[in-house]
């Protein structure tokens, strides 16, 4: 298709779980002609949730990035997950789309997850369309979940279609703009005709119609005067509505069915008139990595390199792929590519546009579009990409700390080169997990950002990657530090054969800020010590802390310093100084009376006022501190507060019971917090 940027719209769909999500991507995919038949959810033969877990589970993982062509239109889908421990692939998502089509269930109307993202895209300024999906499910309610969008979303709905039937007699939609009924005929629902409104529902018709233009003539004076001359346009009314839509005013209001094929190319005609293309969207905003300057970087083709990489998979076939949202500029195969953070270029071997999981090459990716990169070797998530001479550092996007951990122990030593490999190819893909090897249990510890975070990648390793291998239960990543400063002097002799051994180290270690890591320091100078024993010193120090003396898990923000170090011109080497630097740092820190560190996560609820008094005290209960308590409009409350993650194992669950499944929550990580000394001393082995 010939580039046009005013013909893309980069659009993501989010929903409530079992919404109807998928199911409405993958008509969406049918209709458009990507595929000709259409998966199920329940057969598992779906498009875009192509990972076997996905499929099994019927829930969307990764953001599989889509194109799909409609009416001379590009638009590409980015499908978003729902759950909060893929919080960052919803961010990633919502930091290079333009729009997000929001699906509801027509019988559960506003669910938590959605009013989740909503926020997301509030906080964004994201705009919107509703689709009210499962209108043939009996207890479909067109007209409660609108109300839901108005009072629990704080969304002002516009409603621009009817239903036209419900439940088992749904058959199509109203249309109030052009003021017809779109009637599905077939049941593939590729054929639809449009005609006259019934009599009997002309009124209705008439009065929402009335509604929809008194609410867009707020935004548009054209409309107001055409309609108050009697001569109102399908033109001045589209354009009326794509005005206050963009402005983030309003939410349009659609309906359908997306398991009988009903509604979706309709809501297809709507993304194309009434969504962003990214000429409409603000410039992308960055810094000057030299001058620190604000750069603004509006979407133009021929204007300076601005691009984002939001998403890094490994393929079987193609290696490493990296994702990119283009803002400014171009990007050809075989160029190289200036990243920020890198502060070196990498080149594109080649350019693919992606379809779930499948690809096709292309030769350029110019500003307002979505592809994928192959041949960035060390580009991760949140890089910027630009040209060497007009460089611009675009906001990273945020990576949360991993905080909780699970062992992986491989049957056999073959299969341990096999876990570590299969590791390494999914880190690349997620820069949200750590994996280290414990050379003391024999055991790979891999840490992520919540259960089921590593449940999937454990999932992985044992499925995908057929690695075989004992998995633990999942834990906290505890850190052990000092609370007081401790001095050791440490006099290495050893006798090897004929050879003595010398070295003689004194240290101190006291608690270092915050967040500082690991701090070395020394006194003396390198004109007293050379510099190789210096650097010895340092290795044995800094290693003699990976793990903590007393509970044994890595040590942070310790500050090092090495006070003095004596020499025997014969029996002194590197070696020595650093096998007397590592006993040294770790007598020293016996005496600095170590504490065990724990992850202390930032929470926040919304519940409606009910429940608000259980779920304090159950916080409570879970050595949590409750920060605020925010009332929101209606009934709905916001519970700000900390809580130590080990308490918060299967939190979802009793937040789900204690609230009839209403409230909903969204933990990150905060900062580690010393445990009180009863617990701490309880974990003694
Ligand atoms: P997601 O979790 O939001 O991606 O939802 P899915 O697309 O996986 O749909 C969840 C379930 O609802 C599946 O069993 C679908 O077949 C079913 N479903 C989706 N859309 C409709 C619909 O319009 N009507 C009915 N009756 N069922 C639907």
């Amino acid at each position: 298709m010939a580039y046009d940027p005013a013909k893309i719209r980069n659009i993501g769909i989010a929903a409530h779980i079992d919404a109807g999500k998928t199911t409405t991507t993958e008509r969406i995919l049918f209709y458009t002609g990507r595929v000709h038949r259409y998966g199920e959810v329940h057969e598992g033969t779906t498009v875009t949730d192509w990972m076997e877990q996905e499929r099994e589970r019927g829930i969307t993982i990764t953001a599989a990035a889509t194109y799909v062509a409609w009416h001379g239109h590009q638009i590409n889908i980015i499908d978003t997950p729902g759950h909060v421990d893929f919080t960052i692939e919803v961010e990633r998502s919502l930091r290079v789309l333009d729009a997000v089509i929001a699906v509801f269930c027509a019988v559960g109307g506003v669910q938590s997850q959605s009013e989740t993202v909503w926020r997301q895209a509030n906080r964004n300024r994201i705009p919107r369309i509703c689709f009210i999906n499962k209108m043939d499910r009996v207890g479909a309610n067109f007209y409660g979940t609108v109300d839901e969008i108005r009072t629990r979303l704080k969304a002002c709905p516009l409603v621009l279609q009817l239903p036209l039937g419900s439940e088992s007699s749904f058959e199509g939609v109203i249309d109030l703009v052009t003021m017809e009924q779109v009637v599905w005929l077939d049941e593939a629902g590729i054929e639809f005709e449009r005609g006259p409104i019934p009599v009997d529902l002309k009124n209705e018709a008439e009065e929402w119609r009335y509604k929809l233009i008194d609410e867009v003539s707020r935004y548009s004076e054209t409309v107001l005067e055409e309609y108050l001359e009697n001569r109102l346009t399908l033109e001045t009314l589209k354009a009326g509505i794509r005005k206050a839509v963009l402005r983030d005013e309003v939410t349009p209001v659609l309906c359908g069915s997306a398991f009988k094929n009903k509604g979706v190319q309709t809501l297809l005609d709507a993304v194309i008139d009434y969504f962003p293309s990214p000429l409409d969207t603000p410039p992308a905003e960055g810094i000057n990595p030299k001058s620190g300057e604000v750069v603004k970087r509006p979407c133009d083709p021929k204007g300076p390199l601005a691009a984002l990489a939001f998403k890094i998979a490994v393929d079987q076939h193609t290696g490493k792929i990296t994702y990119v949202r283009v803002y400014s500029g171009s990007i050809s195969k075989g160029s190289l590519v200036h990243n920020v953070r890198l502060e070196r270029k990498e080149r594109v071997n080649a350019i693919l546009i992606m379809h779930a999981n499948k690809k096709e090459p292309a030769d350029v990716l110019r500003a307002g579009e979505l592809g994928a990169l192959v041949g960035l070797k060390q580009t991760t998530t949140g890089d910027s990409l630009c040209g060497e001479k007009n460089q611009v550092l675009l906001e990273r996007v945020y990576t949360p700390e991993p905080v909780v951990a699970i062992a992986i122990e491989p049957e056999t030593n073959a299969e341990q080169e096999k876990l570590e490999l299969a590791l390494k190819r999914l880190a690349e893909e997620d820069p949200t997990f750590v994996a280290k090897f414990d050379e003391e249990t024999n055991q790979t510890i891999v840490s992520g950002m919540g259960e089921l975070h590593l449940e999937i990648i454990v999932d992985r390793l044992l499925r995908e990657f057929g690695v075989k291998a004992y998995v633990g239960k999942p834990q906290v990543s505890y850190k052990e530090s000092i609370s007081t400063t401790a001095q050791h002097e440490e006099e290495y002799v050893r006798q090897i054969g004929s050879r003595g051994q010398f070295a003689k180290v004194s240290l101190q270690v006291g608690p270092a800020a915050k967040g500082a890591g690991l701090v070395f320091d020394h006194k003396p100078s390198t004109e007293v010590l050379p510099k190789e024993y210096l650097a010895a010193i340092k290795r044995g120090a800094l290693g003699g802390l990976a793990v903590g003396v007393k509970w044994h898990y890595p040590v942070i923000d310790v500050a090092v310093t090495l006070l003095g170090a004596e020499l025997h011109e014969v029996d002194s080497s590197p070696l020595t100084f650093e096998a007397a630097a590592g006993i040294s740092v770790r007598d020293a820190m016996e005496k600095a009376e170590p504490v065990l560190m724990e992850p202390l996560m930032r929470i926040e609820i919304e519940t409606p006022h009910q429940y608000v008094g259980d779920i304090i005290g159950d916080l409570n209960s879970r050595r949590g501190i409750i920060d605020a308590i925010l009332p929101k409009a209606e009934d709905m409350d916001t519970i700000r507060g900390q809580v130590p993650l080990a308490e918060m194992f299967g939190y979802t669950t009793q937040l789900r019971s204690l609230s009839q499944g209403r409230a909903s929550s969204i933990m990150e990580f905060q900062e580690y917090r010393q445990v009180p000394k009863q617990i701490a001393d309880g974990m003694l082995l």
